[in-house]
């Protein structure tokens, strides 16, 4: 079923346009040959090259539409659109599986790309970020540790030792996404500098690495939801040798580099949610409405009325916080990472439940192949962990709350 999108008439011509034009090539190119697409990621021979060659032309129409890598400035080659304008564009194109990769804003390139442009030098964004946003080169960000908790970073153990012109990385990292197709890895790293020219022993730093250095040794792609790859690699830097220059930003920027880095990508991350969220509703629905039970349609039972009711009021409810946080991340209010922090827990868990009563409606359909529902439920769970737990969030939240209180104020009603 295509996507039904309309103005909506309080938001600017300027953004229901990207919404229409989004909405169009969604309906037309994606939908339509869905299944095809996402044989690049199952399937290996003739399959994949087919998948491979459509891909490119919808990216060239994306490209052609001006619709391409939403989050990143004109200059360099992107859309240069504000938060709102791309939470909307993305709740739009979000309603296919995966579309966001045919629009050039897929995770981890679009978080590296982000802190390319912010930390890197000239030569950095000529040598990485321009070869990410056309597309002709692949990258990583490698973070999380198996042996050190990756809700709390600075307890990382993988270090950069200063070594002449050079930084000597060695270190175990997994779950770096991308890792199989990677041209390069944004690793996380604890400097070591005995010489004290670069910065503190201690401190982090971020230092971008071929994947092709001697050294790096990409363990396997770890099996996750029963099956048995993934492009999320467990990954040993064993004495890996890059240039000095090789690090982004100072030593001692790594820690705040990785914040800005998910920070934005978040709310972009629960707009595609918000996305997915409609597509589960609109299968539920069209179940619903189509398949008879007990002498009558799914749609007249009062269980499946509920389902309707409380996934609609979920959707509203996550989409109005989401909107409100980009805006308030447009106006540079710091109050909004309290925000970031609050869509970043409700979201995926009011799309887990969404989804959870979809797959309930189509019965055994909801768990098979055949329909996206089962990915969207493994997704949404996983967000749950990904760019750090609900918990790690809830005590953000507490914290910010509290401080306000503690000085002497209460919580600003409406910010
Ligand atoms: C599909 C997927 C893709 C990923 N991609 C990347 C990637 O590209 N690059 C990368 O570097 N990492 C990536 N990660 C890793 C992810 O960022 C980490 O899994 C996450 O930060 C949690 O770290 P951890 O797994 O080490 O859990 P731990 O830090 O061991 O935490 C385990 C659990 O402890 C609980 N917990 C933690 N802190 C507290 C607290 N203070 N109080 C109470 N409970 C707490 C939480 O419930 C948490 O889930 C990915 C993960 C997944 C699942």
């Amino acid at each position: 079923m295509p996507m039904n999108v309309k103005p909506i008439p309080a938001l600017d011509e300027r953004i229901n346009d990207i919404r229409l034009r989004t909405a169009g090539i969604v309906n037309e190119w994606i939908l339509p040959n869905e299944d095809r697409l996402w044989r690049y990621d199952r399937d290996s021979g003739e399959a994949r090259t087919e998948a491979h060659d459509l891909r490119q032309q919808i990216k060239a129409v994306v490209q052609k539409e001006n619709l391409w890598a939403p989050h990143l400035p004109e200059e360099y080659g992107g859309m240069g659109l504000d938060f709102l304008a791309h939470a909307y564009m993305n709740e739009v194109l979000a309603y296919a599986m995966g579309a966001a990769s045919l629009f050039g804003v897929v995770a981890p390139n679009s978080g590296n790309q982000k802190i390319l442009l912010k930390y890197g030098t000239e030569e950095q964004k000529r040598k990485w970020l321009l070869p990410l946003v056309d597309g002709t080169m692949e990258s990583g960000f490698s973070m999380t540790e198996p042996d050190a908790a990756g809700s709390d970073p600075r307890s990382l153990q993988t270090t950069a030792t200063h070594d002449g012109d050079h930084w000597v990385i060695n270190g175990h990292k997994w779950f770096t996404s991308n890792g199989i197709d990677a041209d390069f890895f944004i690793v996380m790293c604890r400097a070591v500098d005995d010489t004290g020219e670069l910065g503190r022993t201690g401190d982090m730093v971020q230092i971008i690495v071929p994947s092709d250095t001697p050294g790096v040794n990409v363990v396997r792609g770890i099996g996750v939801w029963g099956r048995p790859h993934s492009d999320h690699c467990e990954i040993v830097y064993d004495d890996v040798r890059v240039p000095i220059e090789n690090a982004l930003g100072k030593v001692g920027q790594g820690h705040q580099a990785a914040q800005d880095r998910l920070g934005a990508g978040r709310v972009f991350h629960c707009m595609n949610s918000i996305g997915q969220m409609w597509r589960a509703f609109d299968l539920m629905v069209e179940r619903a409405t189509s398949r008879q039970v007990h002498g009558g349609l799914l749609k007249d039972k009062q269980f499946i009325q509920g389902f309707i009711a409380e996934s609609y009021i979920d959707i509203q409810a996550a989409r109005l916080m989401t909107i409100h946080t980009a805006e308030r991340v447009d106006q540079g209010d710091p109050g909004a990472r309290t925000d970031i922090s609050a869509i970043k827990i409700f979201v995926p868990e009011a799309y887990s439940r969404v989804v959870d009563r979809a797959i309930q409606v189509w019965g055994a359909a909801g768990v098979s192949n055949d329909l996206p529902l089962g990915a969207m439920y493994q997704g949404a769970r996983t967000l749950r962990i990904a760019d750090g737990p609900d918990e790690v969030h809830k005590i953000l939240i507490a914290k910010n709350v509290l401080k306000r209180y503690e000085a002497g104020e209460s919580w600003d009603f409406g910010n």
